[in-house]
Formats: structure tokens, C-alpha cells, sequence
């Protein structure tokens, strides 16, 4: 277990560096990360480099049995490359050239940017080639963050060049994208405009899609420089937002990295923030395991690194004050959720700069307190936990289906103007994590054989294979649960002919006759039919009929009344729901109990409050559920098989409780 934080020294202050480390191993860390937006520092002119001071810092650091977690400093340009290529800064869709000042704002398709972060890239494999004290290296920090499209010639000609590979003909291009309505047909790859939010939607989807591959191709290249020079140390890259940034998608990342990293924030950056919704925050313990679930689904079945860990309050951002033992829990809830190194954010504060606000594992006065020695504990008992648990990785035979192609295809608005595809996923992976069952968020494409249950929240661009695996997973008795906005386009976001892939409305068992939007400030009654419950549902109306399902609940107002809005098709031998409309956190939970019981899905261990989460997992050392309880009262939770405590082997019985603010390893008997 790698516990950390980042570091960012002086070059010069030796005196400082050393009594820095001491208080690292004070704090009991054994790794740092080093070296992001730095390059100033590395390279202070083109072409001159001072990598000497990293290297020496490196090394005393290692003597003292700390490893070093390398980054490249590429996300921040340095002012004499800004001076010399002006173009380098980002252009944006009204033209105007990005000033100088911030971070992220160069274009990684520029040639001059490329040439320069390849080559820092090389002098930092050359300088550290063959260390043992390099345990892994992060590419860039945090790609496709703040503003990331750029609109220069330089990305308008890859964009096309993209296209034109992907299409072959312009006639085919015209034709997937309908270009012809509105007078946009374009009569060679090179009049190919470069979208904006609004713009034709399938050029806006090509768009966001091109981008993300441009970041993963340009972390691709600096991860095979080190590869050559240190091909034995994992090479990453830091994914931001907590793990909610849609921009980037995680599953082409994750074929190009050796393991993943998220930085993780769980007061400092949620979802609602990723859609710039700044209201209240109610934190739940649920929102924070999907985004470490949904990084993880970048590299299915292996462990995870957070590379930036929250330990106090944020820059700006802040949605809640960090109470007391709130840092510890998320700590031992990522090493749950398959975390093998926690780096903090950073060591020491800024005594000036961007990040001046941010609290560090230390304060300025280097005096340890409070979050130092919160620090001190997680490090001692994440390790005890590895030990006990060795690898071991939470059991999930549920998993939801998302691709990052869907939201980029709601971003828009035009589907559904207030509907977000993160929320909707979410109340879903929440529905299952609170009843203790694990969950898997993976790619539609990934291998589903393991899945009993798998959800398809609002995923609404198909493709027939995606249609052939759930056929093949219904085929074989797993339980399916399709809810609305799911497959009304091809991934061009074009139209199949009928409202709905026809492959997916047979799997259903439903004809769909029509589909009606509205605003979030409107909602439509539902009627359970089995005991008359009355509920509200909206965003999205499914108006469909049963061809081979039965009725669960129907619209109870509107013109539709009394047509289904959830239905069951049994007996394929697996089983489909199909859920016509957003519906309430009660209704999912009422789907989800009765999909979790039909695919025989269960937790062993049962808790009913929310800010308990309870994560099973399994490895070589055995099974064992995590209880992790961030209420601020104790709780009480019911095992429903065997258990023990997992440090003194004492079998348990079946109500433990957990106190307030802490949590519990068992291990589960046979
Ligand atoms: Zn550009």
C-alpha cells in the first residue's frame, strides 16, 4: 500500500527538503508525487534543462525509503514557450486566442507544444532511467479539464483527417450526419467545420469524441517514452473531476495506461459540479464509490491508484467543510473499492499562487496537527488492511452500462433538455450499493458474462453488438434492466426507423408507439398495479404496449393514462424490465429490490441507512465486507451469512454495530 501526498519543493532549499522528508516519514508516508505543473522549473528556457535538483530529491527521498510517484509537467506551459509560439494557446469557437495565465489552455494538437512536452517527457525517462525509486509515472494532470476544445487550423485539419478515416467518402459522411436538411453538406473532408454545443449533433458527438481521443493519444505518446526507459514502472494518468468528467472517456484511457488514477475530491467536485449546479449538497457515500467504480471499469478486475486525495478544503469549490475522520473513511472506502496507493493533495500549502487556499497534510508552519495525523493512522491501518485482505477487489455481479459517448450525445439538450445522464446513472448505482450489493460501471462492449444484473440507464446510442450481448446475457438468465432514452440512436445519433432499436424493444417484449419529453419543473402520476401505490415519474414518457411483457406500473395522468410505464418480460430464461420514464429514488428502489430478487443477487450484509456503504470483496486472502459508516451516529447492520472479525479471527453475530464517523473489516465464513 502506497500512502503519499504531493510534493512540491524548492529546488534550491536543501536545508528545507530535508527537514521535509523527516516530517514525511513523521506523517508516516512512503511515496511522493512529484513533478506536475512544474516545467518552468525543469526547463526555465527552451531547450535548457535543470532536472539535476528532481534528481537529488528523488534520491534523498528514496534513501529515507520514500518513492517517488513521477509526473510530467506538461498540463502548465512555461511564459518563454507562450512567448515564442503564441499560437500554442488555444483558440476558441468565437476566435479569440487564449491569454496567458492559467493551465490547460495550450492545444495538444499543436506542433511546437507536442515536440516540447515529448521532449521534457524524455529528458525526465533519460534522468530517471533505471531508478528504483520511481514506483510510477503520471503523464500531463488532468486532461480535457477546464475548457479543453480548441478550434485552430491545427485541430481543424486532424479533425477532418479523423473524419475522413472514419468515413472514407463525404457522401457517407453527409449521409450518417443528415447534412443535407439545413445546407450544411460539406463537398470534401476539407470543409469540414469545426462544431460547437448546439452545431448538427452528430458533427458534435464526432467532435467530443475526436478530442478525448486526441488527449488519450497524447498521453499514449509520452507513456511510450517511458516505457522505453523505465518499462517496468506503471504509467498513468490522473483523471480529475472525481472521476465525473465526461469529457474524457475512461475506457479508451484505460487501453492506453498500466492503471488507472482519479483524483478524488468527494466535497470538493461531485457530479452536480461537472453540470455546473452549485446548489445544495448532500453528500452520499454512494456518489463517491460510483465515480472510484467507474474509473476502475477503466481496467475491469485490477486495482486503481488516487493520485490526488481530498484532505481538506478545496479551492473555491468547496460544497462542505471536511469534518474530522471524513478523510480516513474515504481513505479506507477507495482501498475498498480497489485503491493501491492514496496520494494527498498536497503536503504543504502554497504559500502563494493558484492553489494558495487549498489545506495541505501540514500547514505552513510545518507544525503536524490534526490532518497530519489523521494522515498518520490512514497510513498505518491501510496497511494492516492489505494485509489482511491482500488484492482483493469488490465482488460485483451487478454492473451499469455506460459510454461516454451518450453523455456527449445529451449534452446538448436535444433529447431531453434537462435530463443528465450522470444523475439518472446514479440514482440507479445508488438503488443497488445501498441494499450492500457491489456494482460494476463498464464499457457496453465490455465481456457481461460475470453480470447477473445489468442496468442500461439512458443508453442511448447502440450499436448491434451492444443489442447482441444483452441478448445473449437475457439468453442465458441474467436480469436486465433497459430504462428509457436507451437506444434511440446509432452512434452517429442516427435514427433506426422505429423510436427504438427493434432488437431492444423484442428483448422488452414492447412495441413503442411514442416518446414524450419535458421540462424537470413538470412530472406525470404512476401507478403500481399490484398494491395501487401512486408515485411521480417525468423528464421522458415511453408510450409503449405489451407485446410479450406484463405491467408492473402504468402513467396515472396525461392523455397516456393507464398505458404501461414499467414492464417485465420473464421466461427468455432471463428476465428484461423496461422503465418508460425517469422515475423517483422510491420507484428505482422498487425496481431494484425486485430485479436484485429475480437475479438472485445478494449482499451479505444489509445496512438501511444511507451514509452507510458496505462493500464486499474477494481475493486470494479470502471474502470480507468493508462497513463503512459516515453518519455521525452509530449504526447497526445485519449479516445474513457467517462472518468474523477480520483481525482477531472472533466470529460475529448477525447485528453488529459500527460506531459513528468509522468502519469495520469482516471476514465472511466459507
Ligand atoms: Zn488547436
Amino acid at each position: 500500500m502506497r500512502i503519499g501526498a504531493a510534493y512540491y519543493p524548492e529546488p534550491g532549499d536543501r536545508a528545507a527538503r530535508t527537514r521535509d522528508i523527516a516530517l514525511m516519514q513523521a506523517a508516516g508516508l512512503n511515496s511522493v508525487r512529484m513533478g506536475d505543473l512544474i516545467w518552468d522549473q525543469l526547463e526555465p528556457e527552451d531547450g535548457v534543462f535543470t532536472l539535476e535538483w528532481l534528481q537529488e530529491t528523488v534520491a534523498e527521498l528514496g534513501q529515507a525509503g520514500i518513492a517517488t510517484f513521477l509526473a510530467t509537467p506538461t498540463a502548465s506551459i512555461p511564459l518563454w514557450l507562450h512567448r515564442q509560439h503564441p499560437d500554442v494557446m488555444h483558440l476558441t469557437a468565437a476566435g479569440v486566442r487564449k491569454p496567458f495565465g492559467k493551465r490547460r489552455h495550450a492545444c495538444l494538437r499543436h506542433p511546437e507544444y507536442r515536440h516540447r512536452s515529448l521532449r521534457i517527457a524524455e529528458r525526465m525517462a533519460a534522468a530517471f532511467r533505471d531508478s528504483p525509486d520511481i514506483i510510477a509515472v503520471q503523464t500531463d494532470n488532468e486532461l480535457m479539464a477546464e475548457e479543453p476544445h480548441c478550434y485552430c487550423a491545427y485541430c481543424q485539419q486532424a479533425f477532418a483527417t479523423w473524419l475522413e478515416q472514419r468515413y472514407g467518402t463525404v457522401d457517407r459522411l453527409n449521409t450518417a450526419w443528415g447534412l443535407g436538411f439545413w445546407s450544411q453538406r460539406v463537398r470534401s473532408f476539407s470543409d469540414i467545420f469545426l462544431p460547437q454545443k448546439g452545431d448538427n449533433p452528430s458533427a458534435y458527438v464526432n467532435f467530443l469524441a475526436w478530442a478525448s481521443e486526441v488527449a488519450v493519444e497524447f498521453h499514449a505518446a509520452q507513456r511510450a517514452v517511458f516505457k522505453q526507459a523505465l518499462p517496468q514502472v506503471p504509467v498513468t494518468h490522473n483523471i480529475c473531476s472525481s472521476g465525473f468528467l465526461y469529457l474524457l472517456d475512461h475506457y479508451r484511457l484505460g487501453q492506453a495506461c498500466d492503471v488507472m488514477a482519479i483524483d478524488n475530491y468527494p466535497y470538493g467536485w461531485t457530479l452536480e459540479n461537472e453540470y455546473g449546479n452549485r446548489g445544495a449538497f448532500t453528500f452520499s457515500p454512494h456518489m463517491t464509490s460510483l465515480a472510484l467504480a467507474q474509473v476502475r471499469g477503466g481496467r475491469p478486475g485490477q486495482p486503481f491508484l488516487v493520485a490526488e486525495a481530498q484532505i481538506g478544503r478545496t479551492c473555491g469549490n468547496q460544497r462542505k467543510i471536511v469534518e474530522p475522520r471524513m478523510v480516513r473513511l474515504w481513505s479506507v472506502q477507495e482501498v475498498a473499492q480497489g485503491a493501491c496507493g492514496i496520494w494527498f493533495f498536497p503536503f504543504l500549502p502554497f504559500a502563494a499562487g493558484h492553489e494558495h487556499v487549498m489545506a495541505a497534510v501540514l500547514d505552513g508552519d510545518r507544525i503536524p496537527r490534526r490532518r497530519s495525523a489523521e494522515v498518520c493512522q490512514i497510513a498505518a491501518e491501510t496497511a494492516s488492511l492489505r494485509q489482511v485482505t491482500g488484492n482483493a477487489l469488490p465482488v460485483a455481479r451487478a454492473c451499469i452500462l455506460r459510454d461516454f459517448r451518450c453523455d456527449w450525445a445529451f449534452e446538448d439538450g436535444r433529447f431531453c433538455a434537462d435530463f443528465r445522464p450522470m444523475r439518472h446513472l446514479h440514482q440507479w448505482y445508488r438503488a443497488v450499493r445501498r441494499l450492500g450489493i457491489g456494482c460494476d460501471v463498464v464499457a457496453p462492449h465490455q465481456e457481461l458474462s460475470g453480470y447477473d444484473l445489468i442496468l442500461v440507464p439512458a443508453l442511448v446510442l447502440v450499436d448491434d453488438t451492444v443489442c447482441a450481448a444483452l441478448e445473449a446475457a437475457a439468453a442465458r438468465g441474467a436480469t436486465i434492466v433497459l430504462t428509457c432514452l436507451t437506444g434511440l440512436r446509432d452512434p452517429d445519433v442516427r435514427s433506426f426507423g422505429p423510436l427504438v432499436h427493434p432488437r431492444l424493444a423484442d428483448l422488452a417484449g414492447i412495441a413503442f408507439m411514442e416518446q414524450h419529453p419535458l421540462f424537470a419543473a413538470e412530472d406525470t402520476a404512476l401507478r403500481w398495479n399490484l398494491d395501487d401505490t401512486a408515485q411521480r415519474c417525468g423528464l421522458w414518457h415511453d408510450v409503449v404496449t405489451p407485446v410479450a411483457a406484463e405491467v408492473l406500473a402504468v402513467y396515472a395522468s396525461r392523455f397516456f393514462a393507464g398505458t404501461p410505464v414499467i414492464t417485465r418480460r420473464q421466461g427468455l430464461p432471463g428476465t428484461v424490465y423496461h422503465v418508460g420514464s425517469i422515475l423517483s429514488d422510491e420507484a428505482i428502489a422498487a425496481v431494484i429490490d425486485q430485479a436484485c430478487g429475480n437475479a438472485a443477487v445478494r449482499a451479505p450484509a444489509v445496512s438501511s441507512h444511507d451514509q452507510m456503504e458496505l462493500t464486499e470483496v474477494v481475493g486470494a486472502a479470502g471474502r470480507f465486507v468493508y462497513a463503512l459508516n459516515f453518519s455521525e451516529t452509530e449504526q447497526p447492520i445485519q449479516f445474513l451469512v457467517p462472518a468474523a472479525d477480520a483481525s482477531s479471527g472472533e466470529p460475529v453475530g448477525s447485528e453488529m454495530r459500527i460506531p459513528a464517523r468509522d468502519f469495520r473489516l469482516f471476514r465472511l465464513v466459507n
